[in-house]
C-alpha cells in the first residue's frame, strides 16, 4: 500500500517582538486543524514595512526558541536572520520551496491584520505561486469587503481544507481560531510602563525579558501593522 503523502509544512512569519500566547496558541490550533506536519515560526531580521525593532533579531529568535522548547511540532526558522537586507517573505518562501521540492504542500499563515496590507508586500502576487495562504482571524480585525485584497480573496479563496493537500500551493483559506486578544505592541507598552505581562507570554520568555532588561524604554509606542 502506498504511504500517505506527508502533511503540509506551515510557516508563520513575524517580528515576534516578543513572541506571545496569541502566536503560540494560534500556531498549535492551525497545526492541528489543518494537520500540518510541522509549523515554523520565522522571525524577520529587518521588517520591510516598519521601523527596525529596538530588540535585536537574536533576542527575538532566542525568545521564540524558548517558547517552543517543549513543542517539537513547532520550530524556529532563522533563515531571515542569516540573510542581509530586508526580510522579504517571498524570498524565504522561494528558499523553502526549493528545499521541499515542487510537490510538497506549503502554507503561509497570516493574521487578518497582516492580510490587509498584503498588497504592499514585495512581489505579493508571487506568493501563491509558492505556497497556500491561510488567514487566521484576530480580535479587532475584519476581512476587507472591497478593494484589491477583497478581489484577490474572491479569486483565490477556497472553503475546502482538502485543497491544501490536493495542490502544493495556490489557495487561500480563512480559519477562525480561538480569539486571543494579545499583541506584542501591548506587551511592549505594559513593560515600558513597568506593568506585569505575566500570563500573556510563556514564563521562560518573561524570564529572558527580565534577565536582559528588554523593552524597558519609557514611552514605547505602538507601531503600524507588520509585513
Ligand atoms: P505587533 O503588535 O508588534 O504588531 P503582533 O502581536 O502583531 O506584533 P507579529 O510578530 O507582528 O505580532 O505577528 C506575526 C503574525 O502572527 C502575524 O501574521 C499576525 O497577524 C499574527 N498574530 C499575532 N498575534 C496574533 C493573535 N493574538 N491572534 C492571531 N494571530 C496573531
Amino acid at each position: 500500500m502506498p504511504s500517505a503523502a506527508p502533511g503540509p509544512v506551515g510557516v508563520l512569519g513575524g517580528t515576534f517582538n516578543p513572541v506571545h500566547l496569541g502566536h503560540l496558541r494560534s500556531a498549535v490550533e492551525v497545526l492541528e486543524r489543518l494537520q500540518l506536519a510541522s509549523l515554523r515560526l520565522m522571525p524577520c531580521a529587518v521588517p520591510p514595512h516598519r521601523e527596525a525593532p529596538e530588540c535585536s533579531a537574536q533576542d527575538r529568535a532566542a525568545m521564540v526558541d524558548l517558547a517552543l522548547r517543549d513543542e517539537p511540532r513547532l520550530q524556529c526558522d532563522r533563515r531571515e536572520l542569516e540573510r542581509s537586507g530586508p526580510s522579504y517573505t517571498v524570498d524565504s518562501l522561494a528558499e523553502i520551496r526549493g528545499e521541499l521540492g515542487p510537490q510538497r504542500s506549503l502554507c503561509l499563515i497570516l493574521g487578518f491584520d497582516a492580510l490587509l496590507h498584503l498588497d504592499s508586500w514585495h512581489r505579493w502576487q508571487d506568493l501563491l505561486g509558492l505556497a497556500h495562504i491561510v488567514v487566521i482571524a484576530r480580535p479587532g480585525w475584519e476581512l476587507p469587503q472591497q478593494g484589491v485584497i477583497a478581489d484577490w480573496l474572491k479569486q483565490h479563496r477556497s472553503t475546502d481544507r482538502a485543497s491544501l493537500r490536493s495542490a502544493p500551493n495556490g489557495c487561500v483559506l480563512v480559519e477562525e481560531l480561538r480569539p486571543l486578544d494579545i499583541s506584542s505592541t501591548e506587551i511592549r507598552a505594559l513593560l515600558a510602563a513597568g506593568r506585569s505581562v505575566r500570563y500573556l507570554l510563556p514564563e521562560p520568555v518573561l524570564s529572558y525579558i527580565e534577565h536582559h532588561q528588554l523593552y524597558q524604554r519609557v514611552g514605547a509606542q505602538s507601531e503600524p501593522a507588520e509585513q
